[in-house]
């Protein structure tokens, strides 16, 4: 499938504003086919990026540590993949290292990789905890995102304010239920 270009993109939009009932050639919308399609560029950019990369780079000089390394409110920027809508939200993560850790502005850039795409909630939540357990390889990790989608708080059912809060968690921080209770407590705290 080849992709498609920027004028193609342009197109679609003037459509989408016609379909909405306005006139794509106004002074105000003159130029919004254009700046639309370049703002898909940059939400997303996911599809461009390789998130696994920003954890190759890690730290094995970690003095013996192991226990729970905690990452709370990395900002998230999604799209519902039913309505293309905008998914806003936070994500915690935390590891149980093994050996080596890694920064965590990397953490953030993972969750901003995997975020710019289409997708739903749940598979972002596992897609960023599987990245982590495959690279890094630790005793164990946990995602939770909180966010709130557009579709659901917009339009259809109008529920402001109803978050959704998946969660995912491996190895340790799943089996070993005292881990658990200090990653969901750490995350709880606000
Ligand atoms: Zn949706």
């Amino acid at each position: 499938m080849a992709k498609p270009t920027q004028a193609d993109a342009e197109a679609a939009v003037r459509t989408l504003i016609e379909w909405a009932g306005d006139d794509p050639d106004r002074e105000g919308l003159i130029d919004t086919p254009s700046r639309v399609a370049r703002s898909y560029r940059e939400l997303f950019v996911g599809y461009e990026d390789d998130p696994r990369g920003y954890l190759q780079r890690t730290f094995a000089e970690v003095g013996g540590y192991d226990e729970l390394v905690v990452l709370k409110n990395i900002r998230v920027v999604s799209f519902c993949e039913h309505h293309m809508l905008p998914v806003i939200g936070r994500a915690h993560i935390g590891y149980l290292p093994r050996n080596r850790v890694v920064g965590i502005s990397k953490l953030a850039r993972v969750v901003h990789g995997f975020s710019r795409r289409l997708q739903i909630q749940e598979k972002l939540t596992a897609d960023i905890a599987e990245a982590i357990q495959d690279v890094l390889e630790p005793q164990g990790v946990g995602v939770v995102i909180e966010a709130e989608h557009s579709c659901m708080t917009l339009r259809g059912v109008n529920m402001p304010d109803s978050t959704l809060t998946p969660s995912r968690l491996l190895g340790g921080i799943r089996e070993d239920a005292r881990t658990r209770e200090e990653f969901l407590s750490l995350v709880r705290g606000g």
